[in-house]
């Protein structure tokens, strides 16, 4: 997975017209693509099809024409000569060669598959799938043992040296008071209290988003009490599992939770969009309006329906999005026609760090608010 400084280095990344960069993003899911032949496939058709409209929208120099030829067949012979799915269910490449861009992104979460080409990294689809998947901690704790796991888009690793390392340091005194008192109740709670401060040691490490805990609910009395606020501000849930867990039996637990949680968020922000776009101060509706927040660079929270594309003018110069005139109003250069300038707002609104939400088709809400909707940040 693509670091947090990897990332924002590409969104900031512009050829600036010199070559173009192909961003791909591939459904690796062996549900849908049982064979290693079944994707090549669908990347193939992928390619052939973006290729021929780059060379119509983007009107390529011969040179220009010939780097991003060179970039396609650099990932196709990946692809098919060096890649290995090993579990992974999407695969992201980000690819101008010319301009010493390279970046591989394997991901454990599926993705659409999408091919772009133009003078910037697409990054919003990447920004939108792990942006729905914070970096989680998972403290799994017993009477006696615990675990530590980290969670972020799809993939769960145990972190057993951050509990090693508070244990060594706090081993000593707790034993010989336990003797005098009810030496088992005492024991419990010291190793609460140990694996509470494990998990916070962790946290000032990594500053990890949220947290969940997986123990019995007799436990969680005492551990709540014996927990950092730091750590109950972010505690995200709670359930049942024994300490010796599989860690893709906890990973399915996490996940429920984290699905529920996410549907829970949209049904409640389409609940307050309807109200909310009626007076007017905090969400704004419709293409056109949206664009206009956009390009104030306004926008907190992009809501757009999933499958909603329109054609439209896009600015490569300030990134402007769809205006009357043949040249861009704010900078005078000259408009591209994109065949999907939803795919532009996406883009722009995570180069001003607002969220993408995408929202299931059919919701009336989102119809009424025009299919795509924006939550402004003044
Ligand atoms: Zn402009």
């Amino acid at each position: 997975m693509l670091s947090a400084s990897e990332i924002s280095s590409l969104k900031g990344f512009d050829s600036h017209d010199r070559n173009p960069v192909v961003s791909l993003y591939l459904n690796l899911d062996s549900a849908a693509y049982p064979s290693r032949a079944d994707y090549e496939t669908e990347l193939s058709s992928l390619i052939s099809k973006c290729r021929k409209s780059a060379l119509d929208e983007l009107g390529l120099t011969r040179d220009q024409e010939s780097s991003l030829d060179n970039d396609l067949r650099a990932i196709g012979e990946y692809i098919s000569l060096q890649y290995r799915r090993n579990g992974a269910r999407g695969l992201v490449i980000f690819a101008c060669k010319a301009e010493g861009l390279w970046q591989v992104d394997p991901l454990k979460v599926p993705v659409a598959n999408r091919l772009f080409v133009d003078w910037k990294p697409q990054v919003a689809p990447l920004v939108e799938t792990l942006s729905s998947y914070e970096q989680l901690c998972v403290l799994v704790t017993s009477k006696e043992t615990a675990r530590i796991f980290e969670v972020r888009a799809g993939e769960i690793s145990e972190r057993p040296e951050i509990l090693d390392r508070v244990l060594k340091h706090h081993n000593q005194g707790g034993w010989e008071q336990a003797k005098f008192q009810r030496r088992h109740e005492q024991q419990v709670r010291n190793h609460l209290k140990k694996a509470a401060e494990a998990s916070l040691e962790y946290f000032r490490r990594e500053h990890f988003d949220r947290m969940m805990v997986g123990a019995a609910d007799e436990l969680w009395p005492e551990l709540e009490r014996v927990m950092h606020p730091y750590l109950l501000e972010r505690m995200a849930g709670r359930f049942n599992v024994g300490i010796n867990a599989s860690p893709e039996e906890i990973l399915a637990k996490v996940t429920a939770i984290e699905e529920q949680q996410r549907q829970t968020e949209a049904t409640s922000l389409m609940d307050s969009l309807g109200p909310e776009l009626g007076s007017g101060r905090t969400f704004v509706g419709g293409l056109d309006d949206v664009l206009a927040v956009l390009n104030q660079r306004r926008v907190d929270l992009l809501l757009v329906e999933n499958g909603f594309t329109k054609p439209g003018k896009y600015c490569p110069d300030c990134q402007s999005l769809e205006f009357a005139e043949e040249t861009c109003p704010t900078c005078g250069s000259k408009a591209r026609i994109v065949p999907d300038v939803v795919e532009e707002a996406r883009e722009l609104a995570i180069r001003q760090d607002a969220r993408v939400m995408t929202i299931a088709v059919g919701n009336p809400a989102m119809v009424e608010a025009g299919h795509i909707a924006a939550r402004l940040r003044y």
